[in-house]
């Protein structure tokens, strides 16, 4: 992630607020949708009474989907969203309920990055003004709403929103006999195995798109249309053809070996492994997934190492088996990552 290296811009703080961190309700996934929502609009200042229609609704919804949205089970705010979501409350009620109870931590906690203020500010607090409660949406974050990257940071909210829900919901990120997250290559979803059916969480490219900053892996450039004629195709690292080969490394049609990269890259990649010095961005990508309390972070540690140290050492060993089989290693267009 740019903001881990560093880079501080709009949309860098942005993901690292929204995809970082150890969660421990989904209020901050709804409010953070609501503002990017709301900010497109063009709005400067928006109320408490403003933003709870569209806020209840996208916790509603989730509750529809998986009735556990914070880890202590108990909230208020939330009691009333399955109320009214049971008939018991109506609308104007509900609005009312979460105007009192459910902005009460996220307004404060939004803007913290790791215990410290984030470098960049999206809104002004001003709940207890006199005149013209609310916030004030700043510059930062009306650019951000309507910059290329606003779709993207939507899209991979929703992601990790579905991946922190069905974590809790399911244990996967800590019982050893939890159901498995993984991928499905038919699909291009991750998708819960369980003895019975296989359900799917969400789409690979929505999960893993903020972890590299909606970049291409190899050449660098925003995957977009504009930039690069297409969005992200879903790439393996060390090639798909390996499995038709004698391999016998870690399953290659896993998160650890997967990243986004644009069209071009793609084609010309073909069935080749990346240059070794490549190597370093997919070490650091699984990292950043890892430190991040990433719902994934069990399975990319089950799969490649509980430590820096043994995902290095595995990720090494299995470029070597890899390059034994298919000798043929390919280089990608730019070596901007293979610095820090
Ligand atoms: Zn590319």
């Amino acid at each position: 992630m740019d903001y881990r290296r560093g880079v501080v811009t709009a949309e860098s703080v942005w993901r690292a607020i929204v995809l970082y961190g150890a969660n421990s309700a989904t209020y901050k996934f709804a409010f953070g949708a609501t503002l990017l929502e709301t900010a497109a609009t063009g709005r400067t200042h928006v109320t408490l009474e403003e933003l709870a229609p569209r806020y209840a609704e996208l916790l509603c919804q989730a509750l529809e989907r998986q009735p556990r949205q914070n880890i202590s089970g108990r909230s208020r705010f939330l009691d009333a969203c399955r109320d009214f979501n049971a008939g018991d409350l109506d609308r104007d009620a509900l609005y009312a309920r979460t105007v009192r109870l459910g902005f009460a931590n996220v307004i404060d906690a939004f803007p913290q990055l790791g215990g410290a203020p984030a470098p960049v500010r999206y809104y002004e607090d001003r709940r207890r003004h006199a005149v013209a409660p609310g916030l004030v949406l700043r510059d930062e974050l009306l650019e951000l709403a309507r910059s290329v990257h606003a779709p993207a940071l939507d899209v991979e909210t929703a992601a990790r929103w579905r991946l922190v829900e069905t974590a809790w919901a399911t244990g996967v990120a800590g019982a050893v006999l939890a159901p498995a997250l993984v991928y499905d290559p038919g699909t291009q979803h991750l998708v819960l195995q369980t003895k019975q059916r296989r359900r799917s969480v969400t789409g690979v490219v929505a999960a893993l798109n903020g972890y590299q900053d909606g970049r291409c892996a190899y050449c660098d450039r925003l995957m977009t249309q504009e930039s690069t004629g297409s969005g992200p195709v879903v790439e393996h690292v060390l090639p798909w053809k390996l499995l038709t080969r004698s391999w016998a490394g870690p399953d290659v049609d896993a998160v650890w070996n997967l990243v986004l990269s644009c069209k071009p890259c793609n084609d010309a990649k073909r069935d080749r492994a990346p240059h070794e010095t490549w190597m370093t961005w997919l070490e650091q990508r699984n990292n950043d997934l890892i430190e991040s309390r990433h719902p994934l972070r069990e399975v990319l540690m089950a799969q490649t190492g509980a430590t820096v140290t043994v995902r290095h050492a595995t990720l090494k060993r299995a470029y070597q088996q890899a390059t034994e089989l298919l000798p043929a290693v390919w280089t990608p267009p730019t070596s901007m990552h293979t610095a820090s």
